[in-house]
């Protein structure tokens, strides 16, 4: 059976004879790996869609036991990702995330769209791609069902407005939010892990949910106020998707 779809190159890697897997968020299906005898170093169509960064429609072989990619089309190549270190690794950062999250053969059709506006936003940005992968990931968090609680304190449902002035915490330990009471119980446990940043945690993160990605190409955050909400994306995704992506570009300055 030969199936038809739009997708993303995730990685590849060489197999035996000639062939490369290729991993691939497709739209109707999902992650998928593919063999392909293509070479992706050749100059045919079909070696341009396997480059990364590049959004293309692939005709696959589904066999029994595995799938095989026999054509492919380039829809759009985001190749001006390749030119800029810091949209590079943060692009990279943004397919790593992708790899790890995407459950094999389970469709993600919302997720595969904001991934194509995230590549958009990433080649047209003027400014740092920090902001726009981590809105990325915050807006993912609700599609994979692991969504931080923002409306009230996580423990004991109090709303913000009684937490008193500045106590906005966010413990990474409990899942959302936290007012203070709470905080001072959940601290004794080994495993917690809260913040008190010095910004408005709860309008931030809401920020990020409820805007276009497209809003970010333009938003350039504070340095400190950009680490710590890498530091709190990090230690939330580490702790609930088991994903390390935001560790590996930690720190990152680019001029
Ligand atoms: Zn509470």
């Amino acid at each position: 059976m030969i199936i038809n779809t739009e997708g993303i190159v995730l990685r590849q890697r060489k197999i035996a004879n000639n062939r490369r897997m290729i991993v691939l968020f497709t739209k109707q299906y999902g992650k998928l790996s593919a063999g392909t005898s293509v070479n992706e170093k050749s100059r045919s169509k079909a070696a341009l869609a396997l480059r990364p960064f590049t959004y293309a429609e692939y005709d696959i072989f589904k066999g029994r036991e595995a799938y095989s990619i026999n054509s492919a089309q380039v829809n759009k190549s985001f190749y001006s990702i390749g030119e800029d270190i810091d949209r590079f690794m943060n692009a990279s950062a943004f397919i790593e995330y992708l790899d790890k999250v995407l459950e094999d053969g389970v469709p993600a059709p919302r997720m595969f769209d904001l991934s194509l506006e995230f590549l958009q936003s990433v080649s047209e940005c003027r400014t740092g791609t920090d902001t726009l992968l981590y809105a990325f990931i915050v807006k993912t968090l609700r599609m994979l069902g692991v969504a931080p609680e923002l409306s009230c304190c996580v423990n004991c449902g109090k709303a913000p407005e009684k937490f008193g002035a500045g106590y906005k915490m966010f413990s990474v330990s409990g899942g959302g939010i936290i007012c203070p009471e709470c905080a001072a119980e959940e601290k004794r446990e080994p495993d917690s892990l809260i913040y008190r940043p010095d910004f408005d945690i709860i309008d931030m993160l809401r920020y990020f949910d409820s805007k276009p990605l497209k809003t970010f190409e333009k938003v350039d955050l504070k340095p400190v106020v950009r680490d710590k909400v890498r530091e709190i994306l990090y230690e939330y995704t580490d702790r609930y998707l088991g994903v390390d992506v935001l560790n590996s570009t930690r720190g990152l300055e680019v001029t």
